[in-house]
């Protein structure tokens, strides 16, 4: 539909009134129709005439059937191809979310231009297509000569794909000095002890510097005379006092009424 006379030659009478719907719900009726001319060489038939419109609108559906084309929308252009086109027919551009078709601008590109255009707007999706070929790999190719301004930073893919891991989760330490916090665990029995008879270890973790001290032992019940020697040393080498233990409340290590005395002893929450 067109609003500008002066764009519209052939212009005829229909036979009966069409109406057209607005979206405010006011009909209007149109009365005459003609022949635009998008470019010198392409032009629409039945174009139809209604000079109460603020704009001019290309349906697409009509489009591609009087032209047997396709018409595609890239991130910035709308273009036609079509089998009476010796090269696609840019039709407008994005303007505030809209493709906008404007008659002074058209155009009909070359080849060369089409591959320069095409590799600006698509060089993100050949990017994927070739398998997230690098950047300086794609520039290498004769099509994409033009792309110098594009990127591909933001693919999401290729970062994730370069790692081996995952990132790890943010840290959640809520300690704010060494030895505020030690995690506690014991670990055994090994199905085959060492030469020298142990199958258990203990394993002291602090909580803020991730530092771990390792022990084996012969039996479960040595994990705790090895805790109250470790909490010993920590005030004498260290100069200061451990606040908290953290265990999984094996009776070894620390559950038992004496051992529950000895952490009231020292002021230590476990
Ligand atoms: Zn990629």
């Amino acid at each position: 539909m067109c609003f500008d006379f002066n764009l519209l030659y052939d212009i005829q009478l229909l036979n009966s009134p069409v109406y057209v719907l607005l979206p405010n719900g006011h009909v209007l009726t149109v009365t005459q129709f003609g022949t635009v001319n998008l470019t010198e060489t392409f032009s629409i038939s039945n174009v139809f005439f209604v000079p109460q419109f603020k704009h001019n609108l290309l349906s697409v559906p009509k489009l591609c059937r009087d032209t047997k084309g396709l018409v595609q929308f890239s991130e910035t252009t709308c273009f036609l191809q079509a089998p009476s086109l010796s090269s696609p027919l840019v039709l407008g551009d994005l303007l505030k979310g809209l493709y906008l078709l404007n008659p002074n601008k058209l155009f009909s590109v070359t080849v060369d231009s089409f591959s320069y255009c095409n590799s600006i707007v698509s060089l993100k999706l050949w990017h994927t297509r070739l398998g997230h070929l690098p950047l300086y790999k794609l520039k290498q190719l004769n099509v994409f000569t033009g792309a110098h301004d594009c990127s591909i930073d933001d693919c999401s893919v290729c970062p994730k794909a370069r790692h081996h891991n995952l990132p790890f989760a943010s840290s959640s330490i809520s300690s704010s000095q060494m030895f505020d916090l030690i995690h506690i665990d014991r670990w055994g029995p090994y199905r085959s002890t060492t030469f020298d008879g142990y199958k258990y270890f203990l394993t002291r973790v602090d909580d803020f510097t991730r530092t771990t001290w390792t022990h084996l032992l012969t039996t479960k019940g040595n994990a705790f005379p090895i805790l109250q020697g470790f909490i010993e040393m920590v005030e004498t080498q260290f100069s200061t006092k451990m606040k908290r233990v953290r265990s999984d409340n094996a009776f070894e290590l620390g559950s038992g009424v004496h051992h529950a005395e000895y952490f009231k002893q020292k002021g230590i929450i476990h």
